[in-house]
């Protein structure tokens, strides 16, 4: 049940191991039926579509003269951004029809409902009766997650947006608010930012990031000042309306009540899950206080032969969680020891530098007491980054004081998102910090700035003092 990340992964490998699949998916994009669920549709790829476009207006704009490039009457055509974005989500998303005609996964358009000895119903959307009923040995419920809504800032036509509002602008606000300075706030605001809007970002908690590291929340803050992004922390929404063609939002921080007016108004608050309207109470599936799918490690529900993956279920909302999910409980069904890694789940916000991370932080060891070295080398000292212009940012390693294993990799830099992936291979090889100090990395790359900061564990850094 569900198409996205989770889902098409999961019936895939579900046929790769020989059973006979059915994907039930539900999901319209401009009215017509379109795998991939939120990811594809209005998630992580439309988003890194514009994330890339405005990335190179800006990049055009502001750091070409220093290159000794001289481009002049740079402009944006947002008309034409959007239609990129939409034809590569449109390939993307065929893709997967393709992909799951080469695997013989049937494809089943409508709404799914479990009924009692693993009968899933599927409908027209808004519509009570049954189109088809489909009895299968296992389900996986892969539903997914929407956006929460706050009913101070009601999503309101041309004024109040949701993240796939945000994502459609036909032209740069020339003042943005964003309510919640989360993943899709800091995504979304760079991508208006960049292309010229003020934007100012409200969040209610008192730190930036609050799962990142402390340092690397410290430096991202610090570029995104830079880059003009208005972060306002300790900020409690209280009322958003529309008055006079503007959003006037009134919250609270510690000074008291601030107004401020946006031409626009995107709600980032996070997103909950979809559990509601699958099933009945007859079923007995367990759902916790938050509404997510009671599972085990293994995905496993309260009702055997019903599993649950990706956002519906406990654990970070991303995706490639939902796709490992899906083929860990593939594998289990056709009787293979699968499992996935949650310690080694890694996290990125892809904005300018991206900020990415896996493991454990320093904070996070010495609350749990457990003893670490820390390796950290900065990116400014990088000979790479120096030639790309990219000079922000950190990379931090956490050793393990008495094995040296490598317990979490914190990055703030460029293409942190690759960075990152060398520390989650190193990590699952249960690599200390001395088996990547004793790694040779090609010169110049930013990827020697992983093997700078292992080495700066045991204070060998070379290239910065140690
Ligand atoms: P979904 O992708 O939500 O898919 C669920 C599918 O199930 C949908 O197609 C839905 O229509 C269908 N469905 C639901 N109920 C039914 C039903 N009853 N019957 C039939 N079909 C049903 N994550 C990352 O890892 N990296 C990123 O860069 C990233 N960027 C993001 C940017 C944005 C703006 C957003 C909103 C999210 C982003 N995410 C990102 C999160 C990521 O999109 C989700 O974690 C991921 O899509 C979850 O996958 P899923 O398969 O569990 O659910
Ligand atoms: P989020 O949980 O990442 O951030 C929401 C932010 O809003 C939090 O910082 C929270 O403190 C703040 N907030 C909540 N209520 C508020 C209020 N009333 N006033 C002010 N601030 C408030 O959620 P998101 O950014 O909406 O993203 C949703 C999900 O999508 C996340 O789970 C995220 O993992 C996923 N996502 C991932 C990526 C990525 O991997 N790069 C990108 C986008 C989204």
């Amino acid at each position: 049940m569900g198409a996205g990340p989770g889902g098409y992964v999961a019936a895939i490998r579900c046929a790769q191991l020989g059973m006979s699949v059915a994907c039930v998916d539900e999901w319209l994009n401009r009215g017509e039926p379109s795998l991939g669920g939120t990811c594809l549709n209005v998630g992580c790829i439309p988003s890194k579509a514009l994330l890339e476009s405005s990335h190179l207006y800006a990049t055009s704009s502001n750091d070409f003269p220093d290159h000794g490039i001289n481009v002049k009457g740079v402009s944006v055509d947002v008309k034409a951004m959007i239609a990129r974005k939409d034809r590569i989500v449109k390939e993307l998303t065929q893709g997967i029809n393709g992909l799951f005609k080469t695997n013989k996964v049937k494809l089943v358009h409508g709404h799914a409902y479990v009924s009692p000895g693993k009968v899933v119903n599927v409908s027209d959307r808004g519509s009570p009766h049954t189109r088809e009923s489909l009895e299968a040995g296992n389900i996986i419920i892969a539903a997914g997650s929407s956006t929460v809504r706050l009913d101070r800032a009601p999503i309101t036509d041309g004024y109040i947006f949701d993240s796939t509002g945000a994502l459609d602008f036909d032209s740069v606000p020339k003042t943005l608010g964003i309510i919640g300075a989360g993943a899709i706030g800091l995504e979304l605001g760079s991508v208006w930012s960049r292309l010229g809007s003020e934007v100012v970002l409200l969040e209610a908690l008192d730190t930036l990031l609050p799962s990142a590291d402390k340092q690397v929340s410290r430096a991202v803050s610090r570029s995104y000042k830079q880059q003009g992004l208005d972060i306002r922390l300790n900020a409690r929404l209280l009322s958003a309306t529309v008055k006079q063609k503007k959003v006037h939002v009134t919250y609270e921080d510690t000074r008291g009540a601030q107004q401020v007016k946006f031409d626009k108004l995107v709600v980032a608050v996070g997103r909950k899950p979809n559990s509601d309207g699958l099933f009945g109470d007859e079923l007995g599936l367990e759902i916790d206080e938050r509404e997510y799918i009671h599972v085990n490690n293994y995905c496993e529900t309260s009702v055997p032969g019903l599993y649950a993956i990706g956002d519906i279920v406990r654990g970070p909302m991303l995706a490639h969680k939902a796709s490992e999910e899906g083929i860990m409980v593939a594998e289990r069904i056709a009787g293979q020891p699968s499992a996935v890694n949650y310690d080694l789940i890694p996290n990125v916000i892809y904005t300018h530098p991206e900020v990415a991370w896996v493991g454990k932080s320093e904070y996070a060891c010495n609350s749990a007491g457990i003893p670490a070295n820390i390796g950290t080398f900065p990116i400014a000292a990088s000979g790479r980054a120096r030639a790309m212009g990219a000079t922000d940012g950190l990379v931090k390693i956490v050793a393990h004081q008495e094995t040296d294993r490598i317990l979490g990799v914190h990055v703030c830099s460029a293409q942190a998102s690759e960075l990152i992936a060398q520390a989650v291979i190193a990590m699952e090889m249960g690599a200390s910090a001395e088996d990547l100090a004793l790694t040779m990395f090609a010169h110049p790359t930013l990827s020697e700035s992983v093997h700078e900061a292992a080495l700066a564990v045991h204070n060998r850094a070379i290239h910065v003092k140690n």
